[in-house]
């Protein structure tokens, strides 16, 4: 062990474990790269204000959770935390809202950072596959990237996941229920930064997960009953949208987002096994963040989908991932047939068979052992004598059978039997 050690909220992807990962983030970004969407990839660090945008809880939270550094040339930048305004923001940069026709559909995996209270689920650096269509409000959209992530949970193979739905309202009647609401709240008994979460984030109170909280907020105004009669109606449709495509969803009236510039449609996917950190994805709708960070006016909705809880949810329901083997062939060279079983192993690499080979001048049974450890299907075994027939040993890795086939038909061979 080195003297040093991953920083603490971080862990490492280590082979074989670290091919859930991969297959997760296929999985994941399949069902989009069918459906329109471009692949974008952007800086890990931003300026700090396209996260801590004015003032308000949200940019509250968001700083509070920031890494932030100063560069020697004075710039102030943060570790991004979330994708979608470094998505839009690389959108509106190159200009792809004027480019061709709205949305622009993009869709992008990486790393994130939040400096959070470290538990199982919740970690200082997380993964996310995200996708974002920007430029157009229109509830079939909001509907399809529901129906997308819908789509890659069920082909990994999870089941018992669950898919929260709600309607935030937009500029011209959320604010008429936040009053509303806060109207409410000054009636109750709780505590100060209750109290002033109340005055800044109001929506938020009633995502408060204690008993003595809940008890109280029985009765408060719900924003359902405030919604205008263009979000009614916009909600009902992607209601019936989704429900159209077969796919199951709960209404969830308190269900509120962490960051303030969501509008209209908003959900979050939930896995039961989870423990407290229970949401694999979320997203919805922000038809203002455009104009919030100096673009012009943009409808847009997204998501993003956490791989680390898709992997721990897939781990919670027991399933298998398919996952091919990681070596197909392994060769075992002995004597001076090194050369000529290396060649063979990089053309079965060409041929598209994962092939691999003792390193190292190791002996028969040492090398063995490497054939055994990596799982190959076949070994292929050679030394000056097989050469001198012009043939290679094969050997069935589960069968224990072994028998010579000509240098020159190896491949061929292998291919056949690995199909
Ligand atoms: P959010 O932007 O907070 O809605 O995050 C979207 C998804 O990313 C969540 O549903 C989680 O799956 C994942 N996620 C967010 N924060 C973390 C974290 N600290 N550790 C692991 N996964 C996270």
């Amino acid at each position: 062990m080195s003297t040093f050690k991953a920083p603490k909220g971080t862990y490492d992807l280590i082979p074989p474990y670290s091919a859930k990962y991969l297959a997760v983030r296929d999985a994941i970004s399949g069902p989009l790269r069918l459906s329109g969407y471009g692949y974008v990839e952007t800086p890990g660090f931003e300026d700090v204000d396209l996260f801590a945008r004015g003032v308000g809880e949200s940019t509250d939270i968001v700083t509070k959770e920031m890494y932030t550094l100063t560069t020697k040339g004075g710039a102030n930048l943060a570790l991004r935390p979330e994708g979608t305004a470094s998505v839009l923001r690389a959108a509106l940069e190159a200009n792809l809202h004027k480019a061709g026709g709205l949305p622009v559909k993009l869709w992008y995996s990486g790393s994130y950072y939040r400096y959070e209270r470290p538990q199982k689920g919740r970690y200082r650096h997380f993964s996310q596959v995200g996708a974002e269509a920007i430029g157009a409000e229109d509830p079939a959209l909001d509907a399809e990237l529901i129906i997308l992530a819908d789509q890659a949970y069920r082909t990994l193979g999870l089941r018992n996941f669950r898919i929260l739905l709600n309607s935030l309202g937009d500029k011209e009647c959320r604010p008429v229920y936040r009053e509303a609401l806060q109207a409410f709240l000054r009636g109750l008994d709780l505590d100060e930064e209750t109290v002033r979460r109340a005055e800044i984030n109001p929506l938020r109170v009633l995502d408060d997960k204690r008993a003595e909280v809940q008890k109280q907020l029985v009765g408060a105004p719900m924003l359902r009953d405030y919604l205008c009669d263009a979000c009614k109606a916009y909600h009902e449709e992607v209601r019936a949208l989704i429900t159209a495509a077969g796919v199951a969803f709960e209404d969830d009236e308190k269900l509120v987002r962490g960051l303030d510039y969501y509008t209209r449609t908003t959900f979050e996917f939930v896995h039961d096994g989870l423990g407290s950190q229970s949401a694999v994805g979320g997203g919805g709708r922000y038809d203002g963040l455009s104009e919030m960070i100096g673009g012009p006016a943009l409808p847009s909705v997204g998501w993003a989908l956490g791989v680390d809880r898709t992997v721990l949810a897939l781990e919670a329901e027991g399933v298998e991932l398919d996952i091919p083997p990681a070596t197909s062939v392994f060769a075992v060279a002995l004597g001076e047939a090194k050369p000529v079983l290396f060649g063979l192993v990089t053309e079965l690499r060409k041929a598209g068979v994962a092939a691999d080979i003792s390193y190292g001048g190791k002996g028969l049974k040492g090398a063995m052992k490497d054939a055994n450890r990596s799982g190959a299907r076949f070994a292929i075994v050679a030394g000056d004598r097989d050469l001198a027939e012009g043939v290679v040993q094969l050997k069935d890795m589960e069968s224990g059978e072994q028998g010579p086939v000509a240098v020159a038909d190896v491949v061929g061979v292998l291919r056949t039997k690995l199909a």
